[in-house]
């Protein structure tokens, strides 16, 4: 019998680590991506080369329908199982002063984040609920917790994540279900590849970005049966920012 832990945008970055983590640790992981194809393979290759089981599974979590037709599709080719973890994790950066930002920008961020939080998370809470089990993580964003200048569409999204988080576990805990918010600060990753990294180690109280397998490591905390009584939390981990 399989386990199934969903992550959103795992082709690449901290979502690949986390999807390379929780294979490791026995879930078969389903790869959600955009458009980078050979990146999602490549993260299913590694996964499999190790030993781990993974599906891919491409959708834009921007687009509400196309989320609802990709996961009917996987409940049609798995009978009578469910999707267990659901890592919230695709996200983009459109950054930029408000007073300069254009309605795309605002609208691109927001939706990348809130329409896939809406449609995946309705869409497996079913069968977490009745499986009387499950962990939901949105990987959220320092960004979000204390608002960062240039960032307001993304502090924005991150910060209804967050609220999101909080009111969603406080609905599902009697189910054993639960809900948890990760707010990273600079991770190494593609996202974070066009920053000035020599000057921003300058605010970082732990003096680097952070890696991946970091975030994935308390991803897989947060996953574990030792975690079942931390919920609606939102967790740092941002070498002492924030
Ligand atoms: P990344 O390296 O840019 O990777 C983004 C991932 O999300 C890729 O797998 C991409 O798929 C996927 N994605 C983007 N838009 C998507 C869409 N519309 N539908 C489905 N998948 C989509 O980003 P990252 O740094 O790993 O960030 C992952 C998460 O952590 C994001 O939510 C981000 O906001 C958050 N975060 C990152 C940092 C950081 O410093 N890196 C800090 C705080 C929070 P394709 O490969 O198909 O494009």
């Amino acid at each position: 019998m399989n386990t199934y832990a969903l992550i959103t945008g795992a082709s690449r970055g901290i979502g690949r680590a986390i999807a390379e983590r929780l294979a490791h640790e026995g879930y078969t992981v389903i790869i959600n991506y955009h458009s980078n194809t050979a990146a999602a393979e490549e993260t299913k290759a590694v996964i499999e080369a190790a030993g781990g089981k993974a599906e891919l599974l491409p959708f834009d979590v921007a687009d509400g329908n196309a989320i609802e037709a990709a996961l009917n599709q996987w409940d049609a080719a798995h009978e009578g199982e469910h999707i267990s973890v659901l890592v919230n994790n695709a996200g983009i950066r459109r950054d930029g002063l408000m007073v300069f930002m254009n309605e795309e920008d605002w609208h691109d961020v927001m939706r990348t984040t809130t329409e896939g939080l809406y449609y995946t998370t309705h869409h497996v809470l079913s069968g977490m609920l009745r499986a009387r089990k499950g962990r939901i993580i949105n990987i959220a964003s320092i960004s979000g917790v204390s608002g960062l200048p240039g960032q307001t569409n993304y502090s924005a999204a991150k910060a209804a994540l967050i609220g999101a988080t909080k009111a969603l576990s406080k609905e599902v805990a009697a189910r054993k279900v639960t809900v948890n918010a990760v707010a990273p600060g600079f991770i190494a990753t593609d996202m974070t590849a066009d920053l000035d990294e020599a000057e921003l180690k300058k605010t970082i109280p732990a003096g680097r970005f952070g890696k991946p397998e970091e975030v994935a490591a308390l991803v897989a905390f947060l996953c574990s049966d030792e975690a079942a009584y931390i919920t609606g939390q939102v967790i740092n981990i941002a070498g002492g920012m924030g």
